[in-house]
């Protein structure tokens, strides 16, 4: 398994290497009515597990950046894990974005995601951004960080068609994205058919997996409906089977989640992105499925 940051700062970007797969892992924010200290206790062991890095979503709307800025800094000052704090522009103007950047850095967070975020209908979106090459433009002039881009296997909601959203995406590798990590997707051959379309576009940097492994009922309804991910026969079964068994459901979905790793590794992804839903077991149990083949 890849080396961790113990001590010093260690750029991301030369953790990627040829011929070996990273495992970095998303984390979120406790809920605004519960304290951050909350979540402390995951971190701690997620950390442990020694993944190449942790990302920090930032709440929609641009609401509770402060926390995202907390969390990343435990992760990387207390817990000598790099961290990505994510930022989105949807809802924010260039001085609430810089007042973001200027608190990441004060607390020596050096990468950041650079989002759009979504568009929520009863929140107008702000005017200084459009798009998240144009934030991604903006924090490259800023200087200091690292910046990496979310991007969509399966083509983002929003956009007109597939060779659209490739296009917009390599303006924003070419505005500053330096390593990009893909929405959540089920079927394997939906990533490397979107590799390809990336490389005939001339994207060269590091794209990594997202991968979330789906342990409850819940989180099926919730998958299916915000993010429009595609499910293969074998996944649908194995949901529909196993759907009023939480146990059995929770291993057939890890399961289901090492099996689509192996296959990545085996196909020599950049890496592979965790969405760790802030479960340490889930995470623990995928790590070390794989940790013998990064
Ligand atoms: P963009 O890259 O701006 O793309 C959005 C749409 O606009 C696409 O259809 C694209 O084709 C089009 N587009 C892009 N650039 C241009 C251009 N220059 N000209 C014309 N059209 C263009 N949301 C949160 O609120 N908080 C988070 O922490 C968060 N973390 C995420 C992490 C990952 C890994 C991913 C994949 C998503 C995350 N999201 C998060 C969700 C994300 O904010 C939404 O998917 C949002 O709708 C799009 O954001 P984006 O940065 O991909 O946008």
């Amino acid at each position: 398994m890849q080396s961790n940051l113990v001590g010093d700062t260690v750029n991301i970007l030369d953790m990627y290497k040829k011929d070996k797969t990273l495992l970095s892992f998303e984390v979120f924010p406790p809920k605004k009515t519960s304290p951050i200290e909350s979540v402390y206790g995951v971190l701690e062991e997620l950390c442990s597990l020694n993944p190449a890095y942790v990302s920090v979503t930032y709440g929609a709307g641009g609401t509770a950046s402060d926390n995202t800025c907390a969390i990343a800094s435990k992760i990387k000052n207390d817990y000598k894990v790099e961290s990505i704090a994510h930022i989105t522009c949807v809802n924010s103007t260039k001085s609430q974005v810089e007042n973001a950047l200027n608190s990441f850095k004060e607390h020596n967070i050096e990468n950041v995601l650079a989002l759009r975020g979504d568009i929520v209908p009863d929140l107008p979106p702000q005017t200084d951004f459009k798009h998240a090459s144009d934030l991604t433009e903006f924090i490259k002039k800023i200087g200091g960080f690292h910046i990496a881009g979310a991007c969509y296997p399966e083509v983002h909601p929003d956009a007109e068609d597939d060779i659209s959203d490739i296009i917009n995406l390599k303006k924003k590798v070419d505005a500053g994205a330096q390593f990009l990590i893909s929405q959540l997707f089920f079927d394997n051959d939906s990533f490397y058919k979107f590799l390809k379309r990336c490389q005939l576009a001339g994207i060269n940097v590091p794209i990594e997996a997202g991968i979330m492994p789906v342990v409850n009922k819940k989180q099926i309804q919730r998958m299916v409906s915000l993010c429009g991910a595609s499910l293969p026969a074998k996944f649908s079964r194995i949901m529909n089977r196993y759907e009023n068994n939480p146990e059995a459901l929770r291993d057939a979905g890890i399961a289901y989640a090492i099996d689509q790793c192996v296959d990545l590794i085996t196909n020599g992804v950049s890496g592979i992105h965790l969405y760790t839903m802030n479960n340490p077991y889930v995470a623990r149990r995928i790590t070390d499925g794989i940790s013998n083949l990064l």
